[in-house]
């Protein structure tokens, strides 16, 4: 049971109830084009197309938070679509000409944005590996969580990423429960992030749980 199921079943306000149950059996419908059906969308213009016979096999796992720390300032969005106001704050100095997107990202709150459509190249891993293969770009889906390495990741980030996962699983049979990983994990030395404070058996717990569950049909979902 999720966080968000535990919190509808103690919830004696109906339509509060409802509304914590629709979250916590989440589906994302996949669109067309790659891009999300249901969740707000902001084009970045950084991206390219994958190599040809590139799919995506690899999910990478990030945090953000501009500036660092700093949670619901939309200025994530913006370093993405290069609108960043690179002199608002002293760390922004690093990030002058940095020409850098994700897929998706995951706010505190649970609310997803996609940037990229996922048939498309994001630009989130730099210089990375994964099992002898280099510029993992090419072959990856990377979603960002608002966040930082040290301080603990909400509950609804953990169920949204689980949902989004398993739809990103259903949809490239080529990315398995193993091939989910930390920036981390493939550019170590370089990357720290997800970071210690993300709880990956309590992540993994999740979309074992979420993938085992039938998907409901649509008029299934309590509303
Ligand atoms: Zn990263």
């Amino acid at each position: 049971m999720t966080e968000l199921d535990e919190l509808a079943s103690r919830c004696h306000d109906l339509p509060a109830r409802r509304w914590l149950r629709r979250m916590a059996i989440m589906q994302f419908e996949t669109g067309a084009s790659g891009w999300l059906a249901d969740v707000h969308r902001c084009p970045s213009p950084n991206f390219n197309e994958r190599p040809a016979g590139c799919v995506p096999e690899l999910l990478v796992v990030h945090n953000i938070s501009l500036p660092p720390g700093q949670f619901g300032t939309g200025e994530i969005d913006a370093l993405f679509c290069n609108r960043l106001d690179c002199t608002a704050h002293p760390f922004y100095l690093e990030l002058v000409d940095l020409r850098v997107s994700a897929h998706f990202l995951i706010e505190r709150c649970g609310s997803v944005t996609q940037f990229v459509s996922r048939e498309d190249r994001a630009w989130h891993a730099g210089v990375s590996e994964w099992r002898s293969r280099r510029d993992c770009n090419n072959f990856s889906i990377g979603i960002e969580l608002e966040g930082t390495d040290y301080l603990p990741f909400e509950p609804a980030q953990y169920d949204v990423l689980a949902a989004l996962a398993t739809t990103i699983l259903a949809e490239y049979p080529q990315i398995r429960e193993d091939s989910i990983v930390g920036h981390s994990d493939i550019a170590p030395g370089r990357k720290t992030d997800p970071g210690p404070a993300f709880d990956w058996s309590g992540f993994r717990d999740r979309l074992m749980s979420r993938r085992a569950r039938p998907t409901p049909l649509l008029n299934e979902v309590p509303r």
